[in-house]
C-alpha cells in the first residue's frame, strides 16, 4: 500500500514537471517597495517579499524578516508593488475592420500562431499576467497555452474558451466561420471546444458593434439554445460567458445561469440588478465605445460605418457601467483590445481601468477589477489575484499607489511573472 502510494506521488510530481526544462528553484527577494493592500488596510511598508521558484514564500517588513544568503535582490525602494493585471477579454489574433484586417486575409494558420505568440510576449511584457481568451480562431490561442506551459514561448497565463460559438446571421457570422444552429449542434460545438482544452464556453447570443447588420439590442439566440449550451458545459465543468449587448438576452442567459456576461452595452438596472443577485459577472469591455479609441479605429482604417456605430452605442454602454457600478455588480477588467495596445499614452488595459474610476469606481475598486476580483470571476483566487503567501508570485513594481490613484499603473518598472522577471525598467 506505502509503496503504491509512493508511486502515486512520484508519478503526480512527475506530471506536474515539464519534460526538458529544470524546475525553478531560484530565490529572489524584492526590498524597500510598500506592498498595496486589495482590502484597503494598511499597507505593508519598507517590505521583504521572498519568492522561491514560482510562488511567494513569505512576506514581512524588514526589521523582522530575514533575508536568505543566496538570494537575489531586487531593490525596489521607494515605489510600490501590487499584484500583475488581469484581463477578461481581447483577442490574440484580433481582425477588426478596416485595412489591418484586409492585410490579414490571406494569413495562414502558421502566420496565425506566430502572430498570437507575438501578441502574447508583448501582453506579458506589458505587465498583464492573466488573460481570459473568449474567442481565438483555429485554436491558436489553446497551442500558445501549452507552448507557454513547456516554456517553448513566453506569455502571461491563459484561461481560454477556444472559438467562440455563433449562429447563422448572428454576431460574427460574417467571418466564413462554422455556425451552430439549435440546442443540438449548439451542445455538440461546446463539448468540441472543452475537449480541445477550452475552459469556458463563449456564446454570442445578441449583435455586435463589429458587425454590420443586425441589432445589437436583440436576443438573437433563443432560450433553447442557450440553456443547452450553458447546461452541457457545466456538466464539464466549463463556464459559459455570453457576448450580449442586450437586456432581453441578458435576462435568458442570467435564468439559464450564465456566469458572465462580455460588454452589455444596453443593459438596464433591472437586468444589472438581476445579474447582481444572481452572481453573474460583467466585464464591460468600455474601451471599444468611448473615445480614447478613436485615434487607434482612425489609424487602422476602420470604415464609416463601424465608427458611427460604436459612437452610437457609446453612451448607453457608459450608462450600463455606471448603473452596474452603482447595483454593485462584481466586475472582472476586460478591453476586447490588445491588452498591451497603446491606448491614450498608456495600455489598453490600464486606460480601461481609468475608464472605470471616471464611471464611479474608487481607484481601489478598479484595481480589484484588474487583479483579485478577476482572479475570483476565474476561481483562481487560490494561486494569483494578490501580492499573498503561497500565491504565484506575479508581481509588478509600479511608481505610485494605484489604490489611490489608478493612473500610478501608467509607470510599470517591473513586470513579474511566477518569479521570473520580463520587464527590468528598475535597475536601469
Ligand atoms: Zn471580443
Amino acid at each position: 500500500m506505502k509503496k503504491l502510494l509512493t508511486l502515486l506521488v512520484f508519478s503526480f510530481c512527475l506530471s506536474l514537471a515539464v519534460p526538458g526544462y529544470a524546475m525553478n528553484t531560484a530565490v529572489k527577494v524584492i526590498t524597500g517597495a510598500t506592498v498595496v493592500d486589495l482590502e484597503g488596510k494598511n499597507p505593508i511598508e519598507n517590505a521583504v517579499v521572498i519568492v522561491e521558484g514560482e510562488r511567494i514564500k513569505s512576506i514581512g517588513t524588514a526589521d523582522t524578516t530575514s533575508i536568505p544568503g543566496n538570494a537575489e535582490i531586487i531593490d525596489a525602494s521607494g515605489k510600490w508593488l501590487v499584484p500583475g493585471l488581469m484581463n477578461m477579454h481581447t483577442h490574440l489574433g484580433l481582425k477588426l475592420p478596416g485595412k489591418l484586417a484586409a492585410e490579414l486575409a490571406n494569413e495562414t494558420e502558421t502566420e496565425l500562431a506566430l502572430r498570437v505568440a507575438d501578441n502574447g510576449r508583448k501582453v506579458l511584457k506589458a505587465g498583464i499576467t492573466t488573460i481570459r481568451l473568449p474567442g481565438d480562431e483555429k485554436h491558436a490561442d489553446l497551442a500558445l497555452k501549452k507552448a507557454i506551459r513547456k516554456g517553448q514561448a513566453i506569455g502571461p497565463r491563459i484561461f481560454s474558451s477556444g472559438e467562440a460559438l455563433a449562429i447563422t446571421g448572428g454576431h460574427g457570422s460574417e467571418k466564413g466561420k462554422t455556425f451552430h444552429d439549435g440546442p443540438y449542434e449548439l451542445i455538440k460545438a461546446a463539448r468540441k471546444e472543452i475537449s480541445a482544452g477550452a475552459q469556458w464556453i463563449k456564446i454570442l447570443i445578441s449583435g455586435g458593434i463589429a458587425t454590420n447588420g443586425g441589432d445589437i439590442s436583440k436576443a438573437l439566440m433563443t432560450p433553447e439554445e442557450i440553456n443547452a449550451v450553458i447546461d452541457a458545459a457545466h456538466r464539464f465543468g466549463a463556464k459559459v460567458t455570453a457576448h450580449s449587448g442586450s437586456p432581453q438576452a441578458t435576462s435568458i442567459a442570467v435564468d439559464a445561469g450564465i456566469d458572465c456576461i462580455e460588454h452589455g452595452y444596453f443593459l438596464d438596472k433591472p437586468t444589472l440588478r438581476k445579474m447582481k443577485k444572481s452572481g453573474t459577472w460583467l466585464v464591460p469591455t468600455i474601451l471599444v465605445s468611448q473615445p480614447a479609441l478613436n485615434p487607434f479605429f482612425k489609424e487602422i482604417g476602420s470604415p464609416e460605418w463601424y465608427m458611427k456605430r460604436r459612437e452610437s452605442v457609446g453612451k448607453h454602454h457608459w450608462k450600463a457601467l455606471q448603473t452596474a457600478i452603482e447595483v454593485g455588480v462584481s466586475i472582472g477588467l476586460g478591453t476586447d483590445q490588445l491588452p498591451s495596445a497603446p491606448t491614450d499614452g498608456t495600455t489598453a488595459t490600464v486606460r480601461e481601468a481609468e475608464y472605470y474610476v471616471e464611471a464611479g469606481m474608487t481607484p481601489l475598486q478598479a484595481l480589484r477589477s484588474a487583479t483579485i476580483e478577476t482572479a475570483k470571476l476565474l476561481e483562481a483566487d487560490k494561486d494569483i489575484g494578490s501580492i499573498e503567501t503561497g500565491k504565484y508570485a506575479d508581481i509588478l513594481v509600479v511608481d505610485g499607489d494605484p489604490s489611490k490613484d489608478i493612473s500610478a499603473l501608467r509607470n510599470i518598472l517591473m513586470v513579474m511573472k511566477g518569479g521570473e522577471v520580463y520587464t527590468d525598467h528598475l535597475s536601469k
